[in-house]
């Protein structure tokens, strides 16, 4: 573990959180884009045959916004594909896929080949992606995760409780005198994660949603007796309500930290705003809808040497915030995450022949005309037009009175939205399995 080269990324980090114009940003953004590009085009075989027509006519090297926009797109399938040619190790798919699996299966989080690491990210078995990292990638995020994430600097002594659905030496590298790190497996039993965090007491906790929705109950009936000073959602996306319900649990604003394997994308700022992290990465828009600032980002990685993420699509929607953040950061402001571009509803206009795109968040707030008789609930679209919402009602409330407000919330919407009645089913809740991504709404269906 090289500590300089941690603490040298956590100096950079802090400098450029610091920026305060959006042109000096922009300046560093497109040096640094160049400076990586070039580095780029020379190690990876992929990027110099893909974007050889692209740069044919540039007369000089220099990679302005512009031109970063006419380069061709690069999604998780394209990256699976060409995954030998693309990282620069020389390191071929089949023997990543064996090593990692093996290591996921085993529980034994040493996956490497030689000083890379091999993560699988988390998806449906035929769709799984696998990452590379190395060690001075490793160093590097850890300083950079420091400077985003502590609340008090390096100087004051912190305990990190780090909650992961499956540990890979990308996550473990956070140790030093002044910082106890605790990586907490998803996949032990619950009982025995609160007697540890019982123990270990610790003033940072992060943790998935559905992880720390279920801490909260457990502080609530007084088993898990902690009391962080930070609270950060990771991994899945963060419904408002959930994090409400955190919030009053933790007495807290939670914050929340938006990473996939093709980097770290947002943290949030002081006031509790994500802010996208435009020191390393430069995010595009593909626009979905101007007018609510939702958008798909496309990811550019200014340093990632192994595996480069160049003109990356990634499978998400983002809702870009409308006013200014207090805070006064010049980073983008995010309103949230929405969710995946897969969960995006689709249902048939009724006065022509086409789908209406509905967006997560307005199927979550129908459910939320419930109120409070809903705990938890899911929300799957099964049809063209079947809506099955599974939901679990407060002990003593009314669930006939909660299934008509959806209903009629659900109708609402149809009608805001000039589309044909989808039929809603009600079924009982079932619990998540913790170590599963929580879906609240997720659809099952191709248009
Ligand atoms: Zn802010």
């Amino acid at each position: 573990m090289n500590l300089f080269r941690l603490l040298h990324a956590y100096i950079q980090t802090k400098q450029a959180m610091g920026i305060r114009s959006r042109r000096s940003l922009e300046a560093r953004q497109q040096r640094l884009l160049t400076r990586h590009f070039q580095w780029v085009l020379k190690h990876s075989r992929f990027y110099r045959r893909t974007f050889a027509d692209a740069i044919a006519d540039w007369d000089e090297a220099v990679v302005t916004f512009e031109r970063l926009e006419k380069l061709p797109l690069l999604d998780k399938e394209t990256m699976m594909a060409h995954f030998d040619e693309l990282n620069t190790v020389g390191i071929r798919k089949e023997e990543a896929f064996r090593i990692a699996t093996q290591a996921e299966e085993s529980r034994d989080f040493t996956p490497n080949i030689g000083k890379v690491t091999v993560g699988l990210s988390s998806g449906t078995s035929g769709n799984r992606g696998l990452f590379l990292v190395s060690a001075k990638e490793r160093e590097r995020w850890a300083g950079v995760i420091l400077a985003k994430v502590l609340p008090r600097g390096l100087q004051s002594k912190e305990s990190v409780a780090f909650f992961l659905r499956a540990n890979s030496n990308l996550y473990t590298t956070v140790q030093q005198r002044r910082l106890t790190f605790q990586y907490y497996d998803l996949f032990h039993p619950l009982s025995a994660h609160v007697e540890r965090l019982n123990q270990q007491q610790p003033t940072i906790l992060l943790a998935p949603p559905a992880m720390l929705l279920f801490l909260s109950h457990e502080k609530k009936e007084g088993r898990l007796q902690i009391d962080p000073i930070k609270v950060v959602s990771i991994a899945d996306v963060l419904d408002d309500r959930d994090r409400e319900t955190i919030a009053a649990q933790f007495g807290q604003p939670i914050h929340q930290i938006y990473q996939c394997t093709e980097g770290f994308l947002a943290a949030t700022c002081s006031h509790g705003t994500l802010h996208l992290n435009e020191d390393l990465v430069h995010i595009g828009r593909e626009w979905i809808d101007r007018d609510s600032g939702r958008f798909v980002p496309i990811v550019t990685d200014f340093s990632r040497t192994i595996q480069p993420i160049v003109r990356y699509r990634l499978n998400d929607v983002l809702v870009e915030k409308k006013e200014p953040c207090p805070c006064g950061s010049v980073f983008t402001a995010i309103e949230r995450v929405e969710g995946r571009c897969d969960d995006i509803f689709y249902l048939k206009e009724r006065k022509v022949q086409a789908t209406r795109a509905v967006f997560p968040d307005l199927i979550r707030r129908a459910v939320w005309q419930a109120g409070e008789r809903v705990l938890q609930y899911r929300v799957v679209q099964q049809a063209s037009n079947v809506i099955t919402v599974a939901f679990q009602e407060c002990r003593g409330s009314d669930r006939r009175e909660a299934e008509d407000r959806i209903r009629a919330a659900f109708f609402q919407l149809f009608e805001r939205l000039d589309v044909q009645p989808a039929m809603i089913r009600f079924t009982p809740y079932q619990a998540p399995v913790l170590h599963k991504k929580m879906r609240r709404v997720e659809r099952m269906w191709s248009p």
